[in-house]
């Protein structure tokens, strides 16, 4: 087979996250912590809408930049939030095809793209399916931005710093402070930021910061899987500022001989998604959070996660995958830190599941902590 087969596929593996999911289908009834996808549908109203654009003809391509009023409802909103004038928007397949469409179009073979560890897999995948060279931040054990660390790893081959917050798998949400030390660093070495805010509504203690307020030379990346739970629409878009348009450009090129558009009907739905008020399901979550911390903290080393719906745990002794053998045995599905991590010290728990699951699965947790 290796005859066939293309030499960057040896440079990826198959994702760690997928693997538990698939053993999940083997198990009868498990508390399912492991794939990070909200626990509510789509909203029937957004619902509607798709169903409402099927039915009308809206089934044909959209031009490859998104549906024309959908850019500009999120251009308004852009300028309204981080005073960007006339930014450029790419609407995209879901964050994912945002991502591979921007390290496309940025990254050469040898680039380093620094990102803070524990990290969201794709970045590191698809940077070295690119041929290019992940830099990881150690952010143990608070899971902080760590300017200071990041400074000391730019060299003159950074291409860019990824800034994933809320983050996954860590539930951290980076104050203003560390984002406006990292802005003034990556302004020092003219280095641009990707900011992956995809979980920006997933923000429990206090207003979400972004650095796109704080940093012109930002790309940023939002969508709606996680906040209307579209997981399987593929909706999202990229903004930048005006003087970034050149990359959105050929962001845009790659788009037309990759994905060509995202989903017709469903940008029509994101249209209204962008009006519709999710924050009731977010205090939901919130109350998921809260159950799931103060049901592990006495038992268990974590931090309390300001955003996002995981939370990335120490075991309590020995590896992260041999903690989560052994939970999966008793039938609670986690997934080892190393997943997300040069490190395997750690798992996370995502809790997006029932009230009634995340109690059952914290009390089985605490018996093998
Ligand atoms: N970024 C982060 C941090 C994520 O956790 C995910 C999904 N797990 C994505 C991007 C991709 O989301 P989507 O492609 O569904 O928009």
């Amino acid at each position: 087979m290796k005859k066939y087969l293309a030499d960057r596929t040896a440079l990826i593996d198959s994702s760690g996250i997928r693997k538990v999911f698939n053993l999940a289908a083997s198990m009868k009834d498990p508390i399912n912590f492991s794939i990070g996808q909200p626990d509510f549908d789509v909203p029937d109203e957004l619902k509607q809408v798709a169903i409402e654009a099927i039915k009308h003809g809206k089934n044909k391509y959209t031009i490859t930049a998104g549906e024309p009023a959908l850019c500009a409802k999120i251009a308004d909103r852009i300028t309204a939030q981080f005073g960007w004038k006339n930014p450029s928007v790419l609407v995209a397949s879901g964050v994912s095809g945002a991502l591979l469409l921007s390290f496309m179009s940025l990254i050469n073979p040898g680039d380093e793209v620094i990102i803070p560890d524990p990290y969201f897999v794709m970045y590191k995948h698809l940077v070295n399916l690119l041929g290019g060279k992940c830099v990881f931040i150690d952010t143990y054990p608070d899971f902080g931005l760590h300017p200071e660390k990041i400074a000391d790893k730019i060299t003159n081959r950074t291409k860019l710093i990824v800034v994933n917050s809320p983050c996954n798998p860590t539930g951290a949400v980076y104050p203003q402070n560390e984002l406006k030390a990292l802005a003034e660093i990556a302004a020092k070495n003219d280095t641009l930021i990707l900011s992956d805010e995809i979980y920006d509504k997933f923000c429990y203690d206090a207003p979400f910061p972004s650095i796109a307020s704080i940093y012109p030379n930002t790309i940023l990346m939002k969508g709606f899987s996680k906040s209307h739970a579209m997981t399987g629409w593929r909706l999202a878009y990229v903004a930048t500022p005006q003087h970034l348009k050149p990359i959105v450009e050929e962001m845009i090129k790659i788009q037309q001989y990759t994905f060509v558009c995202a989903p017709t009907p469903f940008q029509q739905a994101a249209l209204a998604a962008l009006d519709y008020d999710v924050s009731d399901l977010i205090a939901g979550y919130k109350t998921k959070r809260d159950i799931t911390y103060d049901g592990l903290k006495d038992k268990f080393e974590l931090n309390k996660p300001a955003g996002a719906f995981y939370t990335f745990i120490k075991a309590p002794a020995g590896k992260g995958t041999e903690f989560v053998e052994k939970a999966i045995k008793n039938n609670v599905l986690i997934i080892p830190g190393c997943v997300f991590s040069e490190k395997d010290t750690h798992f996370r728990l995502c809790y997006t599941t029932t009230n009634d699951k995340i109690k059952k699965g914290v009390e089985i947790l605490r018996k093998l902590a």
